[in-house]
């Protein structure tokens, strides 16, 4: 695009980047132990939020790792 508008410009780039962004049916991530493997914690599903989440995530785990259930825990539970 950008070459077809400036055709003397060399548009060839230095550096290339993909990620993959795992969002669920709900829009909200799993956070917590895996089902079945309780002493496993996971976080995943980002879905782009991960900046909100991630921190999310980390008062929920750091709480279950104290041995604690934080409030939301059940909002972002792995489904069973
Ligand atoms: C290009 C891009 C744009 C984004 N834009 C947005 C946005 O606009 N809004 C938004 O909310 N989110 C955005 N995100 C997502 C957000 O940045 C991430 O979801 C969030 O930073 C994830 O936080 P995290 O703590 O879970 O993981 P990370 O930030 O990935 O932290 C994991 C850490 O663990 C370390 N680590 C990994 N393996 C090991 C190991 N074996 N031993 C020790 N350390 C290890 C890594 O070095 C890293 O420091 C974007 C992400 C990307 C890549």
């Amino acid at each position: 695009m950008l070459g077809e508008l400036l055709p003397k410009l060399d548009c060839r780039p230095e550096f290339q980047w993909a990620g993959a962004f795992g969002s669920t049916s709900t829009g909200l991530p799993f956070i917590g132990s895996v089902p079945k493997h309780p002493r496993i914690q996971a976080v995943m599903g980002y879905g782009g939020n991960g900046i909100t989440y991630s921190r999310v995530a980390a008062e929920l785990i750091a709480t279950a790792l104290d041995g604690g259930k934080d409030l939301d825990a059940d909002i972002y539970a792995f489904p069973c």
